[in-house]
């Protein structure tokens, strides 16, 4: 048995899984799979239109706000965001890798503003207390820094239009939208495979740049077009539509933030506890998304050899990323209590041995 702890793609529920490869075998009973239908036919579109519809359902969407399936992934929205959005000047939190990326893409579109950086200790804590400038044309952050293992559960107040990459805690808790003019994120954190981005952005907030914007970069172009304005990713955004039915069956968003934070209390006390391992992240930032740790200074040498044994025992993608080094353990919705639970035993036998 596998314990999926990878970042990114990374678990989804089995159920989804078997029914996307139904799908791909026969797709709503045409006799053709879901890989070659066109996205234009009578049987997908109500796949769009019920995933788009569930994301509203979901997080409680306000009316005046367009859901969007857009290829590229998150990484394409931190452009995407600026030339949407910036005139003059943006603000952008940084807390890590992906901050750095999103304000690295506003750069090119104007005076970017880092009210806070966490880089001094290496990302380890989310910076508090910071002023946003009451001029600027949005407010940007992370809202879960996959890397690092820290998160804001908290929906920020802000003088200005708020933007956020949630691409890593999506739907793991309630979020209030209407605080937001935007919120994007990459589909394969928890909601799907990769190769796509969701986004959920305030149609009144569009249309107050003066530049040219390329149609395709253009979230308008994608509103009036339903995410059809050219080929979406047709077989991701039906995982995502299943992936969401499971989502809502399972009891919504406020269900999933229980079991975060359960699957989360149970790793980060057998970090604590356990003398060979010591957290990364500052206790009150801490994920419930994922979860980092490193080797105990005095156990150093043994990073490899307990990486090999819980590989051994089933354990998938708890290597940490390379900037943080140690381990990481993703849990996103899908991951089962079951898994963490497998992890900790790993954890603790190896402890035994040492
Ligand atoms: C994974 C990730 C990204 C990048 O997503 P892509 O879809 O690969 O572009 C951006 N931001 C955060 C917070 C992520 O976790």
């Amino acid at each position: 048995m596998k314990h999926n702890f990878c970042a990114g793609p990374a678990v989804l529920p089995q159920e989804v899984i078997e029914k996307s490869a139904q799908a791909v075998n026969d797709f709503a009973g045409t006799g053709i799979s879901i890989l070659s239908i066109s996205h234009r036919s009578k049987e997908f579109q109500p796949v769009v239109d019920e995933a788009t519809a569930l994301i509203k359902e979901i997080l409680s969407v306000p009316e005046g706000y367009s859901v969007l399936f857009l290829a590229g992934g998150a990484s394409m929205e931190f452009c995407r965001v600026p030339f949407n959005f910036l005139n003059r000047k943006a603000a952008y939190l940084n807390t890590g890798v992906w901050a750095k990326k999103a304000i690295k893409e506003a750069k090119a579109f104007g005076e970017v503003i880092e009210v806070a950086s966490s880089a001094d200790k290496n990302y380890t804590y989310i910076p508090k207390n910071f002023e946003i400038p009451s001029d600027a044309d949005y407010f940007h952050f992370t809202s879960n820094n996959t890397i690092y293992g820290t998160e804001i559960r908290k929906d920020p107040d802000s003088p200005v239009p708020l933007i956020s990459d949630m691409s890593s805690d999506i739907f793991s808790r309630p979020v209030d939208v209407s605080k937001y003019s935007c919120i994007y994120g990459g589909a394969q954190k928890n909601l799907a495979p990769s190769g796509m981005a969701f986004v959920i952005v305030k149609n009144d907030a569009l249309g107050k740049v003066e530049r040219y914007i390329p149609t395709m970069l253009d979230y308008r172009t994608h509103i009036d077009n339903g995410s059809m304005f050219n080929t979406p990713p047709t077989f991701t955004i039906y995982a995502a539509m299943e992936s969401l039915r499971w989502l809502k069956a399972q009891g919504g968003v406020e269900e999933m933030a229980k079991r975060a934070k359960v699957r989360a209390d149970m790793l980060y006390s057998e970090i604590d506890r356990n003398k060979l391992f010591v957290g990364t992240a500052v206790g009150e930032d801490r994920s419930y998304m994922n979860i980092c740790w490193v080797m105990n200074e005095e156990y150093k040498e043994l990073e490899e050899d307990f990486l090999k044994f819980a590989q051994g025992k089933g354990m998938v993608g708890i290597k940490g990323h390379r900037s943080v080094g140690g381990f990481r353990a993703s849990c996103y919705n899908a991951l089962p209590e079951e898994s963490v639970q497998a992890l900790i035993d790993c954890m603790r036998e190896y402890e035994s041995k040492h």
